[in-house]
């Protein structure tokens, strides 16, 4: 995969590169990793205009032409992340909000422009059918809510994104692919990483064979469980949890080594454990270790937990290795490359910042361009299935077979 594929979606569709004296080079030219030209380039003295206007086509599309996104449920992840990359990103607009908090809608909507009429509660959800100014809906509720509404906005004839994980269970999950299908709209499950430019560097340089032959990767992502804060009071409920800290923060670790790996594992054994007597793990996990085997003979090690912060991947090759640390943050991601001549800070030439927006974008891409999103619904379910059958191998105490959906063989 190259850096470019987090670019702007080519605009030929539009017209914006008809009349255009060249094509879109030079835009994958802007990644770090581009080969240098041999020779310089003739460029006039003196001001005559930038001789190669390619480098211009990357523009953001006209607010006429921006697909219309309705975000679900304005909590934390909407408000400091999701609609702020809607507005900075070159392909949609937010034109509509839905949440419970009529008054806290309200101030969203003022904030960013969004019309009172545009403004949904739960309850009369289903109306956005009937709004032609949404032809995205981004579904930021709770785990336990995902797939209700993505079916609903699916019914409604809106493409979806989801957030991570995709629902609480395989079945949900099922449901809300064969919606999609059913619908023919597009479903995308947010994985930030997927567009996060040093796990695609990571990716890259192990595909280039930097690191030889990667063929184990440890995983340790986690963080803090904290009642006192809103948005995880409902993490420590199952009913829209759908599970602990894999559900969480360790599905950062766990779609990592499918996406460096490049594989599906063939087994794995999980162990838990909860420290006693804390409210917080009445009914979700804390500490989750799991071992994945894979068909090629790799292996991979996850830890997660809610009572520690962790957050790392690292990919161990015959050659060296490459360090993500921190791997999945919001920000500041670092990427290390240690082989024969010691260690390296890759520099990707780009800030993590550059993932929300780069998710969004693609999957404007994918509905302008009728692509196939990066992120399906069925990497969704993978995971939710390789998360439950994580529970019963911890219930039962032993490894447990997977079939290449990531469903649990039953024995
Ligand atoms: P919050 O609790 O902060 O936000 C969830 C919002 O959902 C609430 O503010 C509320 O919005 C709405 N909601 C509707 N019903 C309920 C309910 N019964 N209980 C609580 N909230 C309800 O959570 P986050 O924003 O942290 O997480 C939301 C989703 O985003 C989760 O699926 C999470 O996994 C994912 N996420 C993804 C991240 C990423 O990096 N990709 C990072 C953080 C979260 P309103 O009042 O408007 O109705």
């Amino acid at each position: 995969m190259s850096e470019d594929d987090t670019s702007l979606p080519s605009l030929s569709r539009r017209g914006f590169l008809a009349g255009a004296s060249g094509t879109a080079v030079g835009l994958a030219a802007a990644g770090s990793t581009a080969a240098q030209p041999q020779s310089l380039p003739e460029i006039p003295e003196g001001a005559t205009g930038r001789p190669f206007p390619e480098a211009e086509l990357q523009m953001p599309l006209p607010s006429s032409e921006r697909l219309g996104w309705a975000v679900v449920g304005i909590g934390s992840f909407a408000l400091n992340h999701v609609i702020p990359a809607i507005t900075r990103s070159q392909t949609c607009k937010l034109t509509a909000l839905v949440s419970g908090n009529a008054e806290k809608a309200a101030r969203v909507a003022a904030n960013y422009g969004v019309p009172d009429a545009a403004i949904y509660g739960y309850d009369n959800f289903d109306a956005i059918a009937n709004d032609d100014s949404i032809d995205i809906v981004y579904i930021v509720l709770p785990n336990g809510l995902h797939a209700e509404y993505t079916i609903k906005a699916l019914q409604a004839g809106k493409h979806v994104m989801c957030e991570k994980p995709m629902a609480n269970t395989v079945q949900e999950c099922r449901d809300m692919i064969a919606a999609a299908d059913e619908a023919d709209r597009k479903l995308m499950i947010a994985y930030r990483a997927h567009f996060e430019p040093h796990n695609q560097r990571a990716l890259q340089m192990k595909q280039e064979g930097a690191f030889g032959d990667v063929k184990m990767l440890l995983g340790h992502t986690m963080r803090t469980l904290d009642l006192s804060r809103p948005r995880d009071e409902w993490r420590a409920l199952s009913d829209l949890a759908g599970g602990g800290s894999m559900m969480d923060i360790g599905i950062y670790a766990l779609n990592g080594a499918l996406y460096f790996l490049e594989e599906t594992p063939t087994m794995l054994a999980a162990s838990i454990s909860n420290p006693p007597d804390d409210v917080r793990f009445r009914e979700v996990e804390d500490m989750l270790t799991v071992q994945l085997r894979f068909g090629s003979g790799a292996l991979a090690n996850l830890a997660t937990s809610y009572t520690m912060n962790e957050n790392r991947i690292q990919l161990l090759g015959t050659d060296g290795s490459g360090l993500l640390d921190p791997a999945t943050s919001y920000s500041g991601n670092e990427l290390v490359a240690t082989g024969p001549d010691g260690s390296r800070t890759v520099s990707v030439g780009q800030t993590s910042a550059t993932q929300f927006t780069g998710e969004i974008d693609h999957f404007s891409r994918a509905v302008l361009e009728d692509l196939e999103p990066r992120t399906p619904g069925a990497m969704g379910l993978r995971d939710v299935a390789l998360i439950k059958a994580m529970y019963a191998s911890a219930e039962r105490d032993g490894w447990v077979k997977l079939n290449p959906d990531g469903t649990m063989v039953e024995s």
